[in-house]
């Protein structure tokens, strides 16, 4: 939209009835796409009108783990995003031409979240999830920069030195004074499928070791959310574009992310 005004971010505005949740990690493949979806599709199951959207640059799966088949379509000047499990969605990889690596710099993907937020037209939202990149990276400050009001959910496994690089990432939150919500632990352990016995394949602890260590520096409390167990439903849920929640709701994984749907 060269050379017109910016639009205005509506999510942004005082008073705006649609809650922000920006999804973090401090490193990737610590299943915060998997726990967006999923916490995404629950909402929508739940009656509430959702948005997503992908600004995980380096992994932008969002799409995939939804089933999304439509394309972005525009209308007017505003770009219509897809639905898919009752959810609307918008990924960065919907704008990259075949399945082309994103090597866009900061200012760049600024740029597109701004418009993400702005042009595209979501109507009213209850709850707007964005799947941050892993890390404290750039987006990051321009969510905080774009919608302040956006809280913070972080993600982190119970290894403790995935929990190290998560409160890093919570960090961030505090410098820019966004509430965090809570913390997410995934893959919590396995039920081991012949006894049934807990195996911690990725330690134990690390969640609350994120949450304790946010709490003592924002000075407000910050709770674990929940412990998603690893669970193969949910993996083949994220493969096939029927998040867990749907497919299997009362399995391990679904019902503890059902439940933090609920509540957030
Ligand atoms: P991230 O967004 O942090 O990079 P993903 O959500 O893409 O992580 O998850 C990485 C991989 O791990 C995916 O293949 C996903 O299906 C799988 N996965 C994530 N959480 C779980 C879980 N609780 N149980 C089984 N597989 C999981």
């Amino acid at each position: 939209r060269g050379g017109q005004a910016e639009r205005e971010i509506p999510f942004a505005r005082p008073g705006s009835l649609t809650r922000v949740y920006a999804v973090a990690s401090g490193k990737g493949g610590v299943g915060k796409s998997s726990v967006t979806v999923n916490l995404a599709a629950a909402m929508a199951a739940d009656g509430l009108k959702v948005g997503v959207v992908d600004a995980d640059i380096y992994g932008h799966s969002v799409p995939r783990m939804l089933g999304v088949t439509d394309s972005p379509t525009q209308v007017e000047n505003m770009i219509m995003p897809p639905t898919a499990r009752g959810v609307k969605v918008i990924s960065i990889g919907m704008f990259t031409p075949g399945n082309s690596p994103v090597v866009w710099r900061g200012p760049m993907l600024h740029r597109a979240l701004q418009q993400f937020l702005a042009d595209v037209y979501w109507g009213d939202l209850d709850v707007l999830l964005l799947d941050l990149p892993p890390g404290t990276g750039d987006v990051a400050i321009s969510v905080a920069q774009l919608v302040p009001n956006a809280e913070i959910l972080i993600v982190t496994t119970p290894q403790q030195a995935a929990a190290e690089v998560a409160e890093r990432a919570g960090t961030i939150a505090t410098q820019t004074n966004q509430q965090i919500v809570g913390v997410i632990e995934n893959m919590s352990g396995m039920p081991c499928p012949h006894c049934g016995e807990m195996v911690d394949v990725f330690g134990t602890g690390g969640g609350q070791t994120v949450a304790d260590a946010l709490t003592r520096t924002t000075g407000t409390r910050v709770p674990v959310l929940g412990q998603v167990p690893i669970d193969v439903r949910l993996r083949e849920g994220g493969d096939d574009g029927t998040p867990v929640v749907l497919s299997d709701p009362s399995s391990p994984a679904g019902s503890v992310l059902r439940g933090m749907a609920g509540k957030l």
